[in-house]
């Protein structure tokens, strides 16, 4: 078991401090116990951050920089990150229920952006535009100054990383909400910008509730820019606080995203893209393979498949579990297990068939037994609905034209995947579906290279691969009529 101080604070202008509104607990859902206590911040200490960062912002200090300066700062956070590894997988592990291996992904995933952008710092270049005889005509691009991060508890590490690290990268300051139930490993931006040297209030480090703390962020005068990721609901009232200030946000939300499997599709390789597709992270991810859609002909070979690779799982806390291979953790809390309970329980009303698991394990923690539900047709709330747990829903198809309809037919559109050998099948598909990225035969191809986003009710902006570095920075044009 890791050991957990008594109490951790909120991290403001290069201090570490308590919070105006007290403190929260902090539990191990994989177990129910109480880990430790953390400050959760009121809307006072919203407002030193963000003048700690804007006072850094307008100093100059990131700003003036010659570029590569900045990169090896950025980069020498993802080697702190890196250093500690497993002293964070190991918090991460028992805070957020995720087995001690993925724990381990995540936080190396984490350092891995700082490595990508920090390595395009010098690479943000602006263009010469001809005006003609007499004039001179270029761009710059300058960083927004605030900006905010609010943070989702299925990665608390990773989702913070791929933000933070481009917003410095552009120069730009920062201002971090972790989530309330996963705050401890939050610490990790503050001690990685005192490695790097950062200057104290570059980083701001704050735990508080979404409706406080949260809200007090986006709705903040000084802030100049919002990166939320979280649920549909949250952000939007998120990009309705920004708005009032006129301020752009990228808003990363729910998913429901649809695997298409045709009848010559390699169903022995799909069976990993079932595995890491649904449930790693115990699904608690917006880009799950949430449902799947099979030609008619393949469907009970498919359902058999994926009820074998569920029942092969070994469910329970994760940092008792190190090791490498079939192992799934809980769920972030009983809240949202029940919430996943209370929607397998829908589906089967609407005539749904659960093939396996569907039901909580009987011991102390926020598990889920891994699920695959089967005769799932696409009204069916859990063919609408984001369960955001280890729950696979199964739909048929007849004809190409009805799997992209089905595809298609959810507000959602962040990811899509399309599984066949026919090259003329896959480009179809990868016209025909709605969302931000294409999977081509492997579930959760691409990397921090390839952007990120939604189409629809999953958001706007991008995340991830150099396109993101455009979030930080506002485009000037300067044009020089010679004399
Ligand atoms: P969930 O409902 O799945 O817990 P949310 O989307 O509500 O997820 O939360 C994601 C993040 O947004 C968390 O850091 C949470 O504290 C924050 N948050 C929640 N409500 C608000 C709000 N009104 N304004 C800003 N942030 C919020």
């Amino acid at each position: 078991m890791t050991r957990f101080n008594d109490y951790y604070k909120n991290y403001i202008d290069g201090a570490w401090v308590d919070g105006g509104a007290g403190r929260i607990e902090v539990t191990n859902p994989g177990t129910g116990a109480v880990l430790t206590e953390h400050a959760l911040a009121n809307a006072s200490d919203v407002d030193r951050a963000v003048q700690a960062a804007k006072r850094v912002h307008e100093s100059g200090v990131l700003t003036t920089l010659r570029p590569v300066e900045r990169g090896r700062m950025v980069k020498a956070m993802g080697q702190y990150i890196l250093d500690n590894d497993q002293m964070y997988a190991e918090m991460l592990s028992e805070e957020q229920g995720k087995p001690l291996w993925e724990a381990l992904i995540e936080i190396r995933g984490a350092a891995r952006y700082f490595e990508y952008y920090g390595n395009q710092a010098e690479t943000v270049e602006g263009k010469s535009i001809p005006l003609g005889d007499g004039y001179i005509d270029y761009t710059v691009y300058e960083p927004y100054g605030v900006t905010a991060h609010i943070i989702p508890w299925n990665y608390p590490v990773e989702m913070a990383a791929r933000s933070v690290s481009a917003a410095l990268t552009t120069g730009n300051t920062i201002v971090v909400k972790s989530a309330e139930m996963t705050p401890v490993t939050s610490m990790i931006w503050g001690h990685a910008a005192e490695a790097a040297g950062l200057p104290k209030g570059a980083v701001n480090v704050l735990c508080g509730y979404g409706h406080e703390a949260g809200a007090a962020l986006a709705g903040h005068p000084d802030v100049r820019q919002v990166v939320f990721t979280g649920s549909v609901a949250t952000g939007t009232r998120v990009a309705e606080a920004a708005a009032k200030n006129v301020v752009p946000c990228v808003l990363e939300l729910g998913g429901k995203s649809a695997a298409i499997v045709h009848d010559d599709a390699d169903l022995d390789a799909f069976e990993r893209d079932i595995r890491w597709g649904i449930f790693f992270n115990a699904g608690q991810v917006c880009s799950a393979m949430s449902r799947v859609i099979v030609h008619e002909s393949r469907k009970n070979e498919l359902v058999d498949r994926a009820v074998a690779i569920a029942q092969s799982l070994s469910v329970g806390p994760g940092i008792d579990r190190p090791e490498f291979g079939a192992n799934m953790g809980s769920m972030v809390s009983e809240q949202q297990r029940d919430r996943a309970l209370g929607l397998i329980a829908g589906a089967v009303d609407q005539g749904a068939t659960v093939a396996t698991g569907g039901h909580a394990l009987n011991i102390p923690g926020a598990f889920l037994e891994p699920t695959i539900i089967s005769d799932v047709t696409p009204h069916m709330t859990i063919a609408q609905e984001e369960v955001f747990g280890p729950v696979m829903s199964v739909l048929s198809f007849k004809d190409e034209e009805e799997a992209h309809q089905i595809s298609n037919s959810t507000e959602f559109g962040l990811v899509g995947g399309v599984f066949t050998k026919d090259l003329g099948r896959a480009t179809r598909a990868t016209r025909a579906i709605r969302a931000g990225q294409i999977f081509v035969n492997e579930w959760y191809a691409g990397g921090v290279e390839t952007p990120f986003g939604g189409f629809g009710k999953s958001g706007y902006g991008r995340e991830k691969g150099r396109e993101a570095l455009w979030n930080y920075v506002q485009t000037k044009n300067v044009a020089i009529k010679m004399s």
